[in-house]
C-alpha cells in the first residue's frame, strides 16, 4: 500500500491550460475519486499519474520517491480504461495473463496468478471464453482482473463503469468496492457521476477546469462545500445571497442565520442549503422562538413524487426557485399554490465562495 501524491501538476494541450497547478494526496489502501465534469481533466491527470502522459510542470510521488521521470512499465500500475480494450481474439485467460507475461512470468506461474485474479473477481470458470461470450459487466471484470494481475503499486480506473446500464452499474459498485478492500491497493477512480463517487469512495477530489477545488471525505465535502461548483456538482443546493448584517445574511424574505464564520457585516455572502435540511412547516408558524431555527415564507408551484421521496418545488418572496427534499412517510405536507414557510436549523446554512 502506497502513498500516491501529485504536487503542483501543470499540463497544456496546443497553449491551452487542461491541467493548472493541481496538488493531491491519495491515501495508502484507500480508493478516492475524482470527480468533475466532462473535460475538466479527470482522464489527463489519471494518465500523468500513471505514466501514460508527462506534465509540464510538477511532479507525481509513490511513497515520497519522485516517479515522474519513471517510465510507464517501470511505474507498475494497474488501469482499466474507459472502453474495455479488451483483446477479442484472446481468452478471458490469455487476457489476463497477458500483462504478465509482459513482467516474464509465463507458464504454471501466469496461470496462477491469472486465476488468483479472476478468483478475486469472481469469474472462476469462464477462463476459456471470448470477450463477446460475456456480458458487458463481466468484460468488465476481466479488464479489472487484467489490471491487478500484475500486483501493482496503484490501480487507475477512469470511468470504468461507464459503459454499463444502472442496474449493472449499481451491483458492480459493489463489487468494486469489495474487491478494492480485500486487494488493498491505493486505488483512484475517475467518475463524473456524483452518485457513484458518494457511494464508492473513502475520500473525493472535484475537479474544475483543470484545478482541485475540495478534497476529503465525502461526508465532509457534502455537509461542507466550500464552493457554489462543489456545493452543486456533488449533490444539490439553494442558494441565497445577500449582504452580512449582525445577525447572518440578509436576503429579500428575511435574515438567513448560520453558525458558520461571517464575512464582515457589510459584505456579499452566499449561503447554501441542501434541499432535505429544509422543511415545510405551515405559515402560521413564521414567527419562532427558536433563533438557531431559520424561516422563511415561500409558495409551493410543483410536487415531484419519486416513490420514497418528493422534490418540492417553491418560490420565495423574491421570485427565487427553492428546492426541498421530503421523505413520503404520510400524507404529502403542501399542495401547490399554498403559501409555506419553510424552516431549517443554523447548522445546515454554509458560507460559501461564489
Ligand atoms: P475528462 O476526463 O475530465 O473529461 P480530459 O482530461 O479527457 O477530461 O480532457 C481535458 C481537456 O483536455 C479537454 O478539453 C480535452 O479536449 C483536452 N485533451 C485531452 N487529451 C488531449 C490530447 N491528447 N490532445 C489535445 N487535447 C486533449
Ligand atoms: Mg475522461
Amino acid at each position: 500500500m502506497i502513498r500516491v501524491e501529485a504536487a503542483s501538476i501543470d499540463k497544456s494541450y496546443s497553449g491551452v491550460r487542461v491541467l493548472n497547478q493541481v496538488s493531491a494526496s491519495f491515501q495508502p489502501g484507500r480508493l478516492t475519486s475524482l470527480l468533475g465534469p466532462s473535460g475538466s481533466g479527470k482522464t489527463t491527470l489519471l494518465r500523468v499519474i500513471g505514466g501514460f502522459v508527462a506534465p509540464d510542470y510538477g511532479e507525481i510521488r509513490f511513497d515520497g520517491e519522485n516517479v515522474t521521470a519513471v517510465p510507464l512499465w517501470r511505474r507498475n500500475v494497474g488501469m482499466v480504461f474507459q472502453s474495455y480494450a479488451l483483446f477479442p481474439h484472446m481468452t478471458v485467460q490469455e487476457n489476463v495473463a497477458f500483462g504478465l507475461h509482459r513482467h516474464g512470468v509465463r507458464g504454471e506461474a501466469a496461470r496462477k496468478e491469472a486465476a488468483r485474479a479472476l478468483e478475486m473477481v469472481r469469474l472462476t470458470g469462464l477462463e476459456r471464453r471470448k470477450p463477446k461470450e460475456l456480458s458487458g459487466g463481466q468484460q468488465q471484470r476481466v479488464a479489472l482482473a487484467r489490471a491487478i494481475v500484475t500486483n501493482p503499486r496503484v490501480l487507475l480506473l477512469d470511468e470504468p463503469l461507464s459503459a454499463l446500464d444502472r442496474r449493472l452499474r449499481q451491483e458492480m459498485q459493489i463489487e468494486l468496492r469489495h474487491i478494492q478492500r480485500e486487494s488493498g491497493l491505493t486505488t483512484i477512480f475517475v467518475t463524473h457521476d456524483q452518485e457513484e463517487a458518494l457511494t464508492l469512495s473513502d475520500a473525493v477530489a472535484i475537479l474544475d477546469h483543470g484545478k482541485i477545488v475540495q478534497e476529503g471525505r465525502p461526508e465532509a465535502i457534502y455537509e461542507r462545500p466550500r464552493t457554489r461548483f462543489a456545493a452543486s456538482f456533488l449533490g444539490d443546493a439553494n442558494f441565497f445571497s445577500g449582504r452580512v448584517t449582525g445577525g447572518g445574511v440578509e436576503i429579500a424574505g428575511g435574515v438567513v442565520r448560520t453558525n458558520d464564520r461571517l464575512p464582515a457585516i457589510g459584505a456579499s455572502a452566499t449561503v447554501a442549503v441542501r434541499p432535505e435540511k429544509m422543511k415545510i412547516c405551515g405559515a402560521q408558524a413564521a414567527a419562532s422562538e427558536n433563533s438557531d431555527e431559520n424561516r422563511l415564507l415561500a409558495v409551493v408551484r410543483e410536487i415531484i413524487y419519486a416513490g420514497a421521496v418528493s422534490t418540492i418545488l417553491l418560490e420565495s418572496a423574491d421570485g427565487s426557485p427553492i428546492k426541498i427534499l421530503t421523505q413520503n412517510r404520510e400524507t404529502s405536507p403542501a399542495f401547490p399554490g399554498d403559501s409555506v414557510a419553510l424552516a431549517w436549523s443554523s447548522t445546515h446554512s454554509i458560507i460559501i465562495e461564489n
